[in-house]
């Protein structure tokens, strides 16, 4: 007789992990039992010893897909002779380690059932089980049980107290349980807020006013979402007109992996990542005559497709049987809404009709945004499906994060690992500011944790930049302001384990740079938690300063001023009023509301401007998009852009303006200029490498979300025999910078005072 006290570590809760051991001991005659504990899942198994081995072995080889082993724990005991195995009520001690899952699309199993006529959740829209169904958005409390979870308040029937009690049903402690007779339902209200019915006819009813071309907001898995009809032009500019998003692609959910195979190409990859249990908004090739209406995504060849990811969006999509826009049910640059009140209130002037639900949102989420490319799949927003997994970061003190401005993140490291909060969205709304303050709070809670240090940019006028001032105060623990480009390479160097010294690549939108101009197009050395600014663009002046951010004309006016002067009207008149261009010329000559920059981003304007491609902005990045569309996949010859000697080199984009003016005058196409500038940046980047010298290569910061970019930088570096590492699972955006905070904070205090030089400490 052996008697053995397992402790399991990881993502394990939540995922029918003690359903699984209960079901792995039993089948082998083993006596004992299993119980989640705030930091992972304690199990004692008693047996013969060969039966308790083959359990032994077992563990880490048959656990439910969703689960994540990360360590596991084997102590030998004297054995008590029991009989049974037994799973315990939960036991709250340790304090909670990050061990619970994101949510989980519906499995194939469940979705059978509901569609099923016979079945006991026949068309019910929040049937889950072990495998699939909401985690996150419903947690209150850790360890995961259902006592402290949203679920609570819905007590169970006779029959799905039965499936939750029987070990061998699939519904076996699956938390969120629920059938027509006891769990919640749907209803649907005007948007006065009157009540026009439920269940079925809810559904029905809302199906045919998106039919008819009218806006729904759905409140989902973690929110509410706008719905319209994605064959219908009409319906889809009324939601651009009314929701303030002239151009900014929209997603698409499609009824069925065959319906958006009609309008997407997609290789098995994609779809093996539309049909994953994240279940993604995917960027996929779109086909020309697809039947969804180009107003959904203007000019893109992308478009985000996701698949019904709850039984509630399969059966509307099923009903509707075409495809539905799907996005956030918000005003431009707001936080999602969560609550049926809430939404009324906020999205009164954009939808005609509401579905709700009973079941409480405990957190908004929103939905991911995933491409795969050349190595597989990249998170560009990192939210549904993959908040809250931990990441390891060895011996990290415990300290937050509080990330950027407009894709806001938090992250907090404690016990080893970080978890990152879902993306926030813009933090410019008092809704924002509002969101983030929940955010810490609600991880700090969860996570019982107490944080040693903050970290956040070093940009002063962040709303996250504010909390942290705020928060230091209060707790009376140190600010670390961590360089925004710093923290994109670091983030991106915490999620491959990767310590240095790495040459960092990080060519972004705009970041302060401790000298108080605006970096963007920056090569750094970072080791431990220091970094040496060792190349960067030649900067320039953005005249007008924010309002250029939106309007690469000014960044091109900005770029050209410097080597013409006044001459530079001359080029770019077109593009501007009447007296316009003599206006911002005085600026940029006098230097008042132009501030300096190197940004990579405001380069990519400038071109994108003077290549005709794009002179103005719907959107945040809309020019660089537009830049990287039209420059398609050929071949093209770099434009001259050398790296100046000193200390930190300069990359001189002048002989690329001059020969891009020139091209422009003989009347080369603008693909062809848009494709001779990437192919540019990518030989940059090699006589960056090759003049640093340090064999591993980071890429971040939100230029590298253009793929043409990523693939072309990595090939050069890859052909010389660096390695590179790019982001995979954090975005290489903002979305990242509360996880690159936190890596380089929590490495300078293990440090000590030398490693903080690198971040600047208020106390
Ligand atoms: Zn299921
Ligand atoms: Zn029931
Ligand atoms: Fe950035």
């Amino acid at each position: 007789m052996v008697r053995l006290t397992i402790t399991v570590q990881g993502v394990v809760q939540g995922v029918g992990f003690r359903p699984f051991i209960h079901a792995a001991a039993t089948t082998r005659g083993l006596a004992g039992w299993v119980r989640n504990r705030t930091d992972g899942v304690r199990i004692e198994v008693e047996g013969p010893g060969p039966a308790v081995g083959d359990f032994l072995f077992a563990l880490p080889r048959e656990a439910p897909p969703a689960a994540r082993l990360a360590e596991l724990e084997v102590v030998e005991v004297p054995p008590l002779h029991e009989a049974g195995f037994h799973i315990l009520d939960s036991e709250p001690d340790a304090p909670p380690r990050p061990s619970v899952t994101p949510d989980l699309a519906s499995c194939a199993a469940c979705l059978e059932e509901v569609a099923s006529p016979d079945a006991r959740r026949f068309r019910y829209p929040f049937t889950n089980c072990t495998r699939c169904g909401p985690r996150w958005t419903l947690l209150e409390s850790l360890p995961y049980d259902r006592p402290r979870t949203s679920m609570r308040r819905f007590a169970l029937c006779a029959d799905c107290e039965a499936e939750y009690r029987n070990p061998v049903d699939r519904r076996f402690h699956a938390q969120p349980i629920a059938c027509p007779t006891c769990g919640p339902g749907v209803s649907l209200l005007s948007e006065e807020g009157t009540w026009l019915g439920e269940g079925e006819a809810a559904l029905r009813a809302a199906v045919e006013a998106v039919r008819a071309g009218k806006v729904l907001a759905l409140q989902g898995l973690g929110g509410f979402h706008l719905v319209v009809d994605a064959t219908c032009p009409e319906a889809v500019l009324l939601l651009r007109q009314r929701k303030q998003r002239p151009e900014k692609p929209f997603a698409v959910m499609f009824p069925s992996l065959e319906a958006l195979r009609v309008a997407c190409e997609g290789s098995s990859e994609e779809e093996a990542v539309l049909t994953s249990s994240e279940a993604p908004i995917l960027l996929v090739r779109k086909r020309a005559s697809g039947g969804v209406v180009e107003a959904v995504a203007p000019g893109n060849p992308w478009l985000g497709a996701l698949l019904p990811y709850t039984p509630l969006h399969a059966l509307l999509l099923s009903l509707a049987g075409r495809p539905l826009v799907c996005t956030s049910g918000n005003l431009s640059d707001e936080p999602l809404c969560r609550e049926p009140a809430e939404a009324l209130e906020r999205l009164r002037a954009v939808a005609d009709v509401f579905l709700v639900h009973e079941r409480p949102i405990v957190r908004p989420v929103e939905d991911s945004v995933v491409r795969v490319g050349p190595e597989g799949p990249e998170v560009l927003r990192r939210a549904r499906g993959y908040a809250p997994l931990p990441l390891p970061l060895r011996d990290a003190p415990c300290v937050l994060g509080l990330g950027g401005q407009l894709k806001g993140t938090v992250a907090l490291s404690v016990g080893g690992q970080v978890v990152v909060s879902s993306h926030l969205g813009d933090l410019g709304s008092v809704e924002g500011v509002r969101l983030l303050e929940h955010t810490v709070e609600d991880l700090l809670r969860l996570l019982e944790a107490r944080p040693v240090a903050l970290a956040c940019d070093l940009h002063p006028d962040y709303a996250s930049t504010r909390l942290g001032e705020r928060l230091s105060a209060e707790w009376g623990v140190p600010l670390l302001r961590v360089q925004h480009h710093h923290a994109h390479v670091a983030a991106c160097m915490a999620e491959h384990g990767v310590s240095g010294p790495v040459l960092g690549l990080a060519w972004d939108g705009a970041g302060l740079g401790t000298d108080g101009t605006l970096w963007g197009g920056e090569a750094l050395v970072v080791e431990g938690a220091r970094f040496r600014r060792v190349a960067h663009l030649r900067p320039f002046l953005l005249p007008g300063g924010e309002r250029a951010f939106r309007e690469p004309r000014r960044a091109a006016l900005g770029l050209l001023h410097a080597l013409e002067g006044a001459g530079a009207a001359a080029h770019l008149r077109e593009s501007f009023a009447p007296g316009q261009v003599e206006v911002l010329l005085g600026m940029l000559a006098r230097g008042v509301q132009s501030p300096v920059t190197s940004s990579m981003g405001r380069l990519f304007d400038a071109v994108a401007a003077l290549t005709g491609v794009r002179d103005r902005e719907g959107f945040e990045g809309q020019a660089a998009m537009a830049l990287e569309f039209a420059a398609g996949e050929g071949e093209a010859e770099p434009y001259p852009l050398p790296l100046r000697d000193g200390e930190p080199a300069v990359a001189d984009w002048e002989p690329l303006a001059r020969a891009l003016l020139s091209d422009r005058r003989r009347g080369v196409p603008p693909p062809l200029m848009a494709a001779r500038f990437h192919a540019a940046l990518a030989v940059l980047a090699e006589s960056i490498a090759l003049r640093v010298g340090v064999p591993h290569v980071v890429l971040s910061g939100g230029c590298f979300q253009n793929a043409r970019l990523l693939r072309e930088v990595r090939a050069r570096l890859r052909a010389r025999g660096f390695h590179v590492y790019s982001p995979r699972l954090y975005p290489p955006n903002d979305g990242g910078l509360s996880l690159g905070q936190v890596a380089v904070a929590a490495r300078a205090l293990v440090d000590g005072p030398v490693g903080r030089v690198a971040c600047r400490s208020t106390r």
